[in-house]
């Protein structure tokens, strides 16, 4: 199948206007300008799929419901307490309406964290390609790291693993759980240097979370030592396949590591903002030699699963930044991120034939149109099937 669109835009190469691009099974086999052949969609930018790097469908319908009233942790025991209430029926309905805004917004891949894994078989087919990573916790080590991720590894729909944070995953289930997903070329992703509460726990033994978790009966014999970063290194799982969300509050040092050890960030711009983060660390990070990557976070703290929406609130936080510079974080990077260079976020000979068209609407910048896109997507494919026109 043969697309031609007014441009086509590459992200690993410069757009093409009138360009075409060949699709063969479920692979892109040519790139170059049109020569008339072929499917015309119009004055469109044909870009690659977008990629979330970071995601939890399961609190799509928790949307307005989980306020933050200054503290992290208490923000965090509220949604606890909320998912308590929560029946099987709540989370598929949030679920399905949650791969729905996605898929309307471009989105073609998902790093999904999957808190109730159990309900994944339950959901109907759908073709964006989600990666479901089982969240792990064993905040009060109520059963053996090893169990934990045993089942994990045997859950039909897990292609991740996902140690919840330091300060509810133990060491050992981030050893093992890094060791398991390395073995399998799975997906690692973790919580990490999140909030202020969290550094001040680690760092100082100080602190709301350190208080509450100390009361909870948390064993803290790891605290008042080492900041969060730091902590993960020592447990060797700081690596390029260990992609961290967050990584908010960090030391020159902290940021050293993560260079140095080539470990990924995912950056969540509506969620920085409704914690009132202030100004992200990530320009610093990408100076500093870091792959930095975006993700949506959960509705219970964003606005929006639409990764137009969250490269939109980064151009807000960065308006320095153009278009050019802010999608690759969810393209390319991500791809990156995930192993995938090469293979996803760009449209590429040899690349997955993840594509979408966004209508140009008065812009002159393909990069622009895309960025800055409001409509749904008006025409997507997915492993070269047409999921969308
Ligand atoms: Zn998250």
């Amino acid at each position: 199948m043969i697309l031609r669109a007014k441009w086509v835009l590459p992200v690993s190469a410069p757009p093409i206007e009138n360009g075409a691009v060949t699709v063969e099974g479920d692979s892109i086999v040519a790139v170059g300008p049109a020569t008339g052949e072929g499917r015309d969609l119009g004055e469109v930018v044909l870009a690659p799929g977008l990629i979330n790097a970071h995601c939890h469908f399961d609190y799509s319908h928790l949307q307005g419901k989980v306020p933050f009233h200054g503290s992290f942790a208490d923000w965090l025991m509220l949604l606890v307490e909320l998912k308590k209430q929560q029946t099987e029926a709540d989370y598929l309905a949030g679920i399905q309406a949650g791969i729905e805004q996605a898929l309307a917004a471009g989105t073609t891949t998902v790093v999904n964290i999957a808190s109730v894994p159990n309900l994944i078989p339950q959901l109907p087919a759908t073709p964006l390609k989600i990666i479901w990573c089982e969240e792990l916790i064993d905040l009060f080590r109520e059963e053996p790291a090893e169990k934990l991720v045993e089942a994990a590894l045997q859950r039909p729909g897990i292609g991740g693993l996902s140690p919840h944070a330091p300060y509810t995953a133990s060491p050992e289930l981030y050893r093992l759980a890094a060791r398991h997903a390395r073995g399998r070329h799975w997906v690692f992703t973790t919580h990490l240097a999140e909030s202020e509460e969290e550094d001040d726990m680690f760092r100082r033994g100080t602190g709301h979370m350190y208080d509450s978790f100390r009361r909870a009966g948390r064993d803290m014999a790891d605290c008042k030592r080492v900041g969060p970063v730091q902590l993960l290194r020592e447990c060797e799982v700081l690596t390029p396949e260990c992609l961290v969300a967050h990584a908010n509050c960090l030391t020159e040092l902290d940021m050293m590591l993560l260079q140095a050890t080539g470990t990924p960030v995912a950056h969540c711009p509506q969620t920085h903002r409704f914690f009132r983060r202030g100004m992200p660390l990530i320009e610093r990070l990408q100076h500093a030699g870091v792959n930095v990557c975006l993700g949506s976070d959960s509705l219970a703290s964003g606005e929006s699963l639409s990764m137009f929406a969250q490269m939109q609130e980064l151009s807000r936080e960065f308006p320095r930044w153009s278009a050019e510079q802010i999608l690759p974080l969810a393209t390319t990077n991500a791809a990156k991120a995930l192993q995938r260079a090469g293979k996803l976020g760009e449209i590429s000979v040899g690349a997955v034939a993840d594509l979408i068209a966004v209508p140009l609407a008065g812009n002159f910048d393909p990069y622009e149109a895309v960025v800055f896109a409001e409509q749904p997507v008006s025409f997507m494919m997915i492993n070269g099937n047409v999921v969308r026109e």
